[in-house]
């Protein structure tokens, strides 16, 4: 069995030295604060439908491979903690606030079955069938049975507690230098471009809200509810800890914190789509930094006899997780990882 270093513990780290140590390879996990990056404000939607993006046509087979695995990864994590994942599987609705929304909406959805993904226009009426909390003043709504979500921070403290069931080694320190003597896997996220040269990672930052939902109201809704409103995209993610998060924004300003102005719109968006976020409990607003490629894939590859690069994951880094972990397994085994990975090539982006 190989010796392993995974630099980075957000979830594509944590996730990768998990799959790592099940298969007993003696895995060493190096993070001053695991799970406090993007993983810390992620919405965790799995939604290989939903999160598509006009032009982005490498990007899908690796999304619906990676939603394929999930249930995989997590019976893994299961099988070494008590704690619970938040992976819940009831779906998405997706729904329009007004008549050029739902022209929107139509148009997407079209461009998704086009794709082979598994989308429903459903009438209004039984969409509020489905969330009685729906706003009875809504354009349009999609069902999309197979785009399901995960709580990450609840994932990444089971990813955590299984780890150390395991074994691995969590080294609570900053890498500033890559260890030359074993299999490393650089997955420190928006960190890995001081490690290596040639990847080219900025933040895009997005704004995330949590609220509490009183008794009288839980739960407010049962599924992700996804919405356009005046054009701009809102989600609303319930949890089974009786919370919602409201995201989020997209931004490549430098302003670490969100602006009033952002959470103002998103709560305005959401109680378009429900009503009853009104009466919610405002706990949190956050400020996470994505970390984006120049053409939005990940980095994901071999660059040299005992450096493995994964990161780059932009906004579907909760999703990619279970590819990205049991691709890099595969790799270190000197394994075909069972799809292409071509389009993720690290060194794609270097100036010679
Ligand atoms: C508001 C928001 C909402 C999002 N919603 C979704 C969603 O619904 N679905 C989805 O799929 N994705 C979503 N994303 C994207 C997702 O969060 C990221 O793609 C994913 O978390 C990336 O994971 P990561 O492990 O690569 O990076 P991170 O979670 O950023 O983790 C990187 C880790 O590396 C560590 N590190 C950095 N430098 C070093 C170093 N030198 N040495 C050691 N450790 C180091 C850090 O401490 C950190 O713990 C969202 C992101 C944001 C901001």
């Amino acid at each position: 069995m190989t010796g392993v270093s995974v630099v980075g513990g957000g979830l594509i780290g944590l996730a990768t030295a998990l799959r790592l140590a099940d298969r007993g390879h003696a895995v060493t996990l190096l993070d001053p604060a695991p799970a406090s990056g993007a993983t810390h404000h992620a919405g965790g939607m799995l939604a290989p439908a939903a999160e598509v993006v006009y032009r982005q046509e490498s990007l899908f087979p690796l999304m619906q491979r990676s939603a394929e695995l999930y249930p995989g990864l997590i019976q893994a994590v299961e099988k070494h903690t008590d704690l619970p994942t938040g992976y819940r599987t009831e779906g998405t609705l997706v729904v329009a606030a007004d008549r050029a929304d739902s022209t929107h909406l139509a148009e997407l959805s079209d461009y998704q079955s086009a794709h082979g993904m598994d989308v429903e226009r459903l009438p209004l009426r039984q969409a509020r069938k489905l969330e009685p909390s729906l706003s009875p003043q809504l354009a349009g709504a999609v069902l999309i049975p197979g785009d399901h979500q995960v709580n990450p921070r609840m994932f990444a403290a089971a990813l955590l507690d299984a780890l150390a069931n395991l074994g691995v080694s969590i080294v609570r320190e900053k890498v500033t230098e890559l260890p030359g003597d074993e299999q490393v896997v650089l997955a420190n996220g928006l960190g890995a471009a001081a490690l290596h040269e040639g990847l080219q990672l900025r933040p895009v930052y997005g704004d995330i809200l949590r609220l509490g939902v009183p008794d009288h109201l839980s739960p407010l809704i049962t599924r992700v509810v996804r919405g356009f409103v005046a054009d701009r995209p809102v989600y609303l993610i319930p949890r089974s800890d009786g919370t919602l998060a409201i995201g989020a924004t997209s931004r490549e300003d430098d302003r670490p914190v969100p602006r009033t102005s952002a959470i103002h719109d998103l709560l305005g968006d959401a109680i378009r789509l429900v009503p009853g976020v009104e009466e919610c409990d405002f706990l949190e607003a956050t400020t996470g930094a994505r970390p984006g490629t120049p053409d939005d894939l990940p980095y994901l590859g071999r660059v040299s006899g005992n450096l493995i690069i994964s990161t780059g994951y932009f906004r579907h880094g909760i999703l990619l997780t279970a590819l990205a972990a049991d691709a890099t397994l595969a790799l270190v085994e000197g394994r075909d990882p069972g799809i292409d990975l071509a389009a993720c090539d690290p060194h794609r982006h270097q100036e010679f």
